[in-house]
């Protein structure tokens, strides 16, 4: 049987290792390790953060080991490095997000009923919100806002609202993409987790294997085809080191929470993103933002007595990650449209009573990278870019034409099995 090795084991990674496997000998490389929830109690680290011991967003690492943080000037960008990738991290959102890839031909219909079938999908999780869910949503009804409960991948009957669900799920309800990567596991797929993948080895114009380095180790793994899913940010690194210009069209769907004090809130203890109020270009959300909390000076106010509502943003899809470092800057009409959702934001808080001008913001970030390796008209059959060796795809977030400003997940996971059938109709 041909060999494939594939990076990363997020949302596009393990999906492609759980189609591939049975029809590939299938290797996943991880850079990072087993995921666990961060499970600390949220007062103490509030003592610490009182204590002045949290001042750089990146220490978050060092208590929470699967968050890793990016900084640029105007925003950091959050993405998640252990089993799991990003997905272990997210808020559990599921939304079919294909307009984008509809316009260039492509039709995922197959794929997202599969999807359907593999992955529980509801809005359970409703009929348990708290009380201030219940009030915020309907001040926006009240506004003509038109709110609606968000999808979560899970088992959402069994959830505690806990708030935690960014922090990793203590209670195993949220879906993420251990449950393909241990199917593939189960069915005899291998994984290196600890190795990150420095180049795809190319000669003649087909790649032969990867460049691991474990440790102070490197290595080389051979392989007849090879899938990069290390993320937006991963997979244009190993691309460039590899030979392959990527485009600049870095896009990560900036996020800015804006908040004020109000007693007994409880946010901080409800599900991340129970409902959304959709705009043009950006999205509002009910959203307890503990970067800020732990790392903003403005966020000074118990966990327990903060409001917050985040806006989303599809941001222009222009800036790009190299081994020179990150460049990623928001637009004029970036900054417009988060205007216009700070002042949308303030309107729902003076509902409840709060005043505008006792609002705050957080700090810009943003979790969603990707687009630096978009699908075009061309690709549509093949998801193959002409770029890469014949025996190289790509299956993460670097696919998406455009920002989305929406979460990306269950989208990903259906182009990365249209990869995987594509490679196993072609390649096995
Ligand atoms: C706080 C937060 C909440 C979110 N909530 C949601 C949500 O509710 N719904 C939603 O749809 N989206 C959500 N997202 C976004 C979503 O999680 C990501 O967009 C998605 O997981 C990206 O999938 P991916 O396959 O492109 O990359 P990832 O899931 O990030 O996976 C990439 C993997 O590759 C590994 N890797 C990187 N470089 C290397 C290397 N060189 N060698 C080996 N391995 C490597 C990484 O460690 C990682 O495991 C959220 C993101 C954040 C930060
Ligand atoms: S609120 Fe708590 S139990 Fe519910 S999905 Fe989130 S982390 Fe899990």
């Amino acid at each position: 049987m041909k060999k494939a090795i594939i990076v990363g084991s997020g949302a596009g990674g393990a999906t492609v290792a759980n189609e591939l496997q049975g029809s590939f000998e299938v290797t996943v490389v991880e850079a990072g390790r087993e995921f666990r929830p961060f499970s600390r109690d949220l007062s103490a680290a509030a003592k610490w953060k009182k204590f002045g011991l949290f001042f750089d967003e990146r220490e978050i690492g060092l208590l929470f080991p699967t968050m890793r943080i990016l900084k640029t000037k105007e925003m950091i960008l959050v993405r998640g490095r252990g089993l799991g990738g990003t997905t272990t991290i997210s808020a559990g959102n599921a939304l079919r997000l294909d307009a984008d890839l509809k316009n260039l031909g492509i039709c995922l219909d197959e794929e997202f009923e599969a999807i359907g079938r593999e992955i529980p999908i509801s809005v359970e999780h409703e009929k348990h919100w708290r009380p201030v869910t219940r009030r915020l949503f309907d001040i926006c009804r009240d506004l003509g806002l038109s709110p609606w409960p968000t999808p979560k991948m899970g088992e959402y009957a069994r959830c505690r609202h806990c708030g935690r669900c960014v922090l990793g799920c203590p209670q195993g309800v949220k879906w993420d993409s251990r449950r393909y990567l241990d199917s593939a596991l189960a069915r005899g797929a291998r994984l290196i987790s600890g190795g990150r993948v420095t180049r795809v080895i190319i000669e003649d114009g087909t790649a032969r294997g990867v460049e691991v380095r474990l440790g102070r180790r490197k290595k080389t793994l051979a392989a007849d085809l090879i899938i990069l899913a290390a993320g937006g940010l991963g997979t244009p690194l190993i691309l460039e080191k590899s030979g392959i210009a990527c485009r600049a069209r870095l896009f990560v769907d900036p996020v800015l929470c804006v908040a004020a004090e109000w007693n007994n809130s409880g946010l901080d203890r409800e599900l991340t993103m129970p409902f959304v109020v959709e705009k043009d270009g950006y999205i509002i959300s009910p959203y307890f933002d503990f970067l800020s909390f732990f790392f903003n000076r403005r966020w000074s106010y118990p966990s327990g007595d903060i409001m917050s509502l985040m806006i989303k943003l599809a941001d222009r899809p222009e800036g790009r990650i190299s081994s020179r470092g990150i460049r990623k800057t928001l637009y004029p009409e970036d900054r417009a449209r988060l205007d216009e959702g700070v002042a949308l934001c303030k309107d729902i808080l003076s509902r409840l009573g709060i005043p505008k001008e006792k609002t705050f913001l957080g700090t810009i970030n943003a979790g969603h990278p990707g687009g630096m390796l978009p699908l075009t008209e061309r690709e549509s059959v093949s998801f193959h870019h002409p770029a890469l060796p014949e025996n190289v795809f790509v299956a993460d977030a670097s696919l998406f034409p455009q920002s989305l400003g929406k979460p990306p997940i269950l989208t990903i996971i259906a182009m990365a099995k249209r990869v995987g059938r594509i490679c196993r109709e072609q390649m096995s």
